[in-house]
């Protein structure tokens, strides 16, 4: 494949010339951050929402329970939400559909010809599929050459929300000196299970330790696809064992881990931390719209990060580490933080979707 490395940026003034695009599961938990997120988007404008029956019909703005900080966009507001499964004037599609039906509708739409950016579990571990975090995998994106020949459209996938800050976490340190090992402890926020989620009663005053969905499996099996290869028109997962246990706890958006890792090679606490404070991929160099300046922030104080204080860093897009320090189980050990409806969902897919853009591929 070849790639277009330079990135044209329309002028905001020339709005006409945003490529349209549909959002499906518009009225959901990451739908609403794709409609929030992709208000005044430089490249991208929204000009379809799709929905459940239960919303087909209506007015966006009478249909989505908004609970976002900021208002509903007018331009949204007015739009009537489709039916799943009709046809669609946008050829970009980003989806935050609930997963019992977002299989076989991506797979739908991928084959009348668009391009499907979504969220959702269901293709994330297809063969062709890029499971995508454009500052470290990229190069995967090469898989949609396979997928196009089975359909005209095709599918990109960013991972599950607590996967997006540790792979970022243990990305440059893999690349650095191989890891071997990993166990990791969620703290997970409640918007991460939509809004019928977890009923107050439950979570008030309470730590669950358990989410259903197969939530630990994805985070011992994603991060391995997304650090491994793209050779030979096959995926290679990255040869590490992770183990998870994951918690559903009382904070609205943010999902804060703590991990220890065994390395491949040697490294000392201060080889591991300049690996993560200069660690940058393709976003950062291409300046992507949505591309944090810095993927991962160190933080120095020992009681960070926090979801309060820190899941907001660089409008949601970056991950928070800290308290990088010696395991005596493992070699290292740190906590890291992840917006989750932000760089964990919605503005992952808008990134892969500006990347996307920036090569030539929409
Ligand atoms: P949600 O709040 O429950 O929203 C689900 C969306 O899917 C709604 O727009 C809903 O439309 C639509 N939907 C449900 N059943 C449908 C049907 N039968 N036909 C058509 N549309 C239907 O869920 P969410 O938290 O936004 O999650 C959406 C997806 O993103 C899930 O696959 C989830 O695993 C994934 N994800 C979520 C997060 C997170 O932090 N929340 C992070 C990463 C990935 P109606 O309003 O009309 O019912």
């Amino acid at each position: 494949m070849t790639a277009t490395l330079s990135v044209e940026t329309p002028s905001l003034d020339r709005a006409t010339e945003r490529v349209p695009v549909a959002v499906l599961g518009a009225t959901g938990s990451v739908g609403q951050r794709f409609i929030q997120l992709l208000s005044n988007h430089p490249w991208f404008r929204v000009h379809e929402v799709v929905a459940s029956d239960r919303s087909a019909g209506k007015s966006y703005g009478d249909a989505a329970d908004w609970r976002l900080e900021t208002l509903v966009p007018n331009e949204v507001s007015r739009l009537t939400v489709k039916n799943l499964g009709a046809d669609l004037e946008s050829r970009l599609l980003f989806s935050g559909l609930d997963s019992s039906v977002a299989g076989e509708a991506e797979d739908d739409y991928a084959s009348r010809g668009c391009a499907v950016i979504s969220n959702s579990r269901n293709h994330r571990m297809d063969p062709d599929v890029p499971l995508l975090i454009p500052e470290i995998n990229a190069d995967h994106l090469d898989a949609i050459d396979v997928q196009r020949k089975r359909r005209s459209g095709y599918i990109v996938t960013n991972p599950n929300c607590s996967v997006m800050g540790l792979a970022i976490a243990l990305a440059p340190i893999e690349r650095a000196f191989g890891i071997e090992a990993v166990h990791v402890t969620t703290m997970q926020a409640i918007s991460g299970a939509g809004y019928a989620g977890v009923a107050s009663y439950a979570i008030l005053d309470n730590v669950i330790p358990y989410i259903g969905g197969g939530e630990e499996d994805k985070i011992e099996k994603e991060p391995r696809k997304i650090l491994g290869t793209w050779r030979d028109g096959r995926f290679g997962d990255a040869p590490m064992t992770i183990s998870a246990q994951v918690n559903r706890v009382p904070t609205i958006d943010g999902h804060l881990m703590t991990v220890s890792a065994k390395l491949r090679d040697r490294a000392s606490i201060d080889d591991v931390r300049a690996a993560l404070e200069s660690f940058e991929g393709e976003p950062q160099r291409l300046g992507l719209p949505s591309a944090p300046k810095r993927p991962i922030h160190y933080i120095d104080s020992p009681d960070r990060p926090q979801p309060r204080l820190d899941r907001d860093r660089e409008r949601g897009m970056a991950v928070s580490v800290g308290r990088l320090r010696p395991c005596p189980l493992l070699d290292f050990r740190l906590v890291a933080l992840v917006h989750n409806t932000i760089r964990g969902a919605a503005g992952a897919a808008i990134l892969n979707a500006e990347l996307l853009k920036a090569r030539g591929l929409l």
